[in-house]
């Protein structure tokens, strides 16, 4: 059977290294040999072992150094450790675990017993990816809009204020667009509030396709709100922008389930920074507060259209 991880045997005598690697290829491990530690730091460098059985003394750097060199670094997946080591050496094996060995073999080792130790090897290593891969979903999850799946507010929180600063520093444009929808609790209350969720989760499909990828972001700002980062992009360009999201949002396509046309507008209030502005003490949130103040001034211009001011 093919196992999931690779052997990274360290041996600096050749013949045991080849015993080894039988026994271990025998059993299905896909083995890779180094002779002395420093080879073996190199070939973990390159290579994919998760697994290293190293021998004690060897020349260049020994058990111990390649230990605290193994445990120093961050190969982004845990290395398990099994030191080979002599009969009557308690000392090398307290030195070993203590230098970052997971554990430990007397050598010659029974068959059976690496065996059985390398399954240990597994379910640890196995653990660790699992753990690992449950702390990426937890961090995606930390940001992201539950409905829609785009970033949350927390996101918006922690990333408009760097765009800001980044901009201002290096006299970039950047801006920013409010987006809230005309009349959404209409929709909710004529097609109920199942129904008003696929409208905005449509909105965010649609808007998500017209943004520049990799380069502008949208974020869930609050129920029926949303914020679209536009950096490199000064008023003239985001009101092209804008208006162009405008055009979709009124063109939607949503069907109520009595096969009637949802028909949706959306307002937008821009603001925006270019070259030219003067007050470089501007942060996120008085951009939002401007391009709020341009949203509102949108609504009472009757809705379905944008405005903007150039910060
Ligand atoms: P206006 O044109 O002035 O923006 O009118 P409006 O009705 O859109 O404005 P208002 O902000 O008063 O109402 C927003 C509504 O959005 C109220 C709320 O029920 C609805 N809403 C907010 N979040 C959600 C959501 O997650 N799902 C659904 N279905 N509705 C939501
Ligand atoms: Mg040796
Ligand atoms: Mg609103
Ligand atoms: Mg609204």
């Amino acid at each position: 059977m093919k196992k999931d991880f690779d052997i990274l045997l360290v041996e600096d005598s050749r013949t045991q290294a080849l015993q080894f690697q039988l026994t271990l290829e025998k059993h299905g491990y896909h083995v890779m040999m180094a002779q002395n530690g420093l080879e073996a730091m190199n070939m973990l460098l390159t290579g994919r072992a998760s697994v290293v059985i190293t021998d004690w003394i060897m020349p260049e750097m020994d058990g111990s150094e390649l230990c605290r060199a193994i445990r120093k670094h961050d190969f982004g997946n845990y290395v398990y450790i099994i030191l080979l080591t002599a009969k009557d050496s308690k000392n090398d094996i307290i030195e070993g675990l203590e230098a970052g060995a997971d554990d430990y073999l007397i050598k010659p080792p029974d068959e059976a017993e690496l065996i059985a130790r390398l399954m240990t090897a597994e379910r640890i290593i196995r653990l660790e990816s699992s753990l690992k891969q449950r702390n990426r979903e937890i961090a995606l999850l930390s940001i992201t809009d539950p409905l829609t799946k785009i970033f949350n507010r927390g996101y918006l929180n922690d990333n408009l204020p760097k765009a800001v600063k980044y901009a201002l520093r290096y006299k970039k444009s950047l801006s920013v667009i409010l987006c809230d929808l005309d009349h959404f609790k209409k929709i909710n209350d004529r097609y109920g509030h199942q129904m008003g969720d696929r409208v905005l989760k449509t909105l965010v499909e649609t808007l998500g396709r017209s943004l520049r990828k990799d380069i502008d972001w949208i974020a869930r700002y609050g129920g029926e709100e949303f914020i679209i980062v536009l950096p490199e992009t000064d008023l003239h360009g985001a009101t092209i922008a804008a208006e162009r999201f405008r055009l979709l949002v009124s063109d939607m396509a949503i069907e109520s389930e009595q096969k009637n046309k949802i028909q949706i507008t959306a307002s937008f209030g821009i603001a925006a920074l270019s070259p030219e502005t003067e007050n470089p003490a501007i942060r996120a949130d008085d951009m939002i507060q401007a391009a709020d103040r341009c949203l509102y001034r949108a609504k009472e211009g009757g809705r379905n259209r944008t405005m903007g001011i150039a910060l």
